[in-house]
């Protein structure tokens, strides 16, 4: 496959369109960001642990049903992808209190959740990505109720997988986002990443930290947390 224009950079990736219209190839950076862009930094070799770690709980999912965006994994740092439209949701699932949740409502971090709780964000940094409800995406267009519906269905049931999978290996899943998308078609398929960026990961033990909140909250060992993370996962480091 051949490695065509830059599409787009973000944050914390590089898209590139392919020779294949269907394709894009995503390029993981160590890049990092918090606080909608206001904190900025790097994280060494955190680009090359988020694409073998997405690749790994997608094909993970896959396997149980649910549909992704992964085609194949290229090297250390770049996947090929399907070529989605996003759906500008930032679909946050959560098992235990922490961030914005124990900020927003007033409590304590590590509150256990009797059954999960979803909630969206309107993907746009300009409005600093404002929480809304399905009646607002519907209003604002972002998707149809069927679409919610399935966005929602999939959340739950990855949350299900994500959750035993990290158990296994003595970590607890607190919270994390996804992020969907519509192939030509218009099926729903889970896009972007999943990794100690996007999640919420605490030693089952320990409770120590070992994701973004390290450097959100400049807790050090950064580098550290998301290696540790990749290695109980895989039995060694990428
Ligand atoms: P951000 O845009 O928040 O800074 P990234 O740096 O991770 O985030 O950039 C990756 C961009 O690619 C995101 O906007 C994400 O929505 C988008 N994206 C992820 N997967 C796909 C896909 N399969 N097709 C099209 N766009 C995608
Ligand atoms: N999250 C994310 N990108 C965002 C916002 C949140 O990946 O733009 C993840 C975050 O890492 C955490 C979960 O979603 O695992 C819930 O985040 P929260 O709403 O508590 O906000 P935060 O405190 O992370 O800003």
């Amino acid at each position: 496959m051949k490695k065509l224009e830059q599409l787009y950079e973000g944050k914390a990736k590089k898209v590139f369109q392919t020779d294949d219209p269907a394709c894009l190839i995503v390029e993981y950076k160590d890049d990092a960001t918090a606080f909608n862009g206001q904190k900025k930094g790097t994280i060494l070799g955190k680009g090359a642990i988020n694409n073998r770690m997405t690749n790994l709980l997608m094909q993970m999912l896959e396997h149980r049903g649910v549909p992704t965006h992964f085609v194949q994994e290229l090297n250390e740092r770049e996947t090929v992808v399907k070529k989605v439209t996003i759906v500008p949701l930032e679909v946050i699932v959560r098992n235990i209190s922490a961030g914005h949740f124990a900020q927003n409502y007033g409590v304590e971090e590590g509150i256990v959740f009797e059954e999960p709780t979803i909630e969206f964000s309107y993907k746009n940094d300009d409005l600093g990505d404002p929480l809304i409800n399905s009646y607002h995406a519907k209003a604002l267009k972002l998707a149809t109720q069927a679409e919610i519906d399935t966005i929602v269905r999939l959340a739950f049931q990855i949350n299900e997988a994500l959750k035993e999978f990290f158990l296994a290996v003595g970590i607890t899943l607190v919270d994390f986002k996804l992020e969907f998308g519509r192939l030509e078609d218009g099926t729903i398929v889970l896009a972007d990443e999943i990794s100690p960026d996007t999640c919420r990961l605490w030693d089952k033990e320990t409770g120590e930290k070992l994701d973004k909140d390290r450097f959100r909250r400049d807790l050090g060992n950064v580098e550290g947390a998301y290696q540790e993370v990749m290695k109980r996962l895989t039995g060694s480091q990428p």
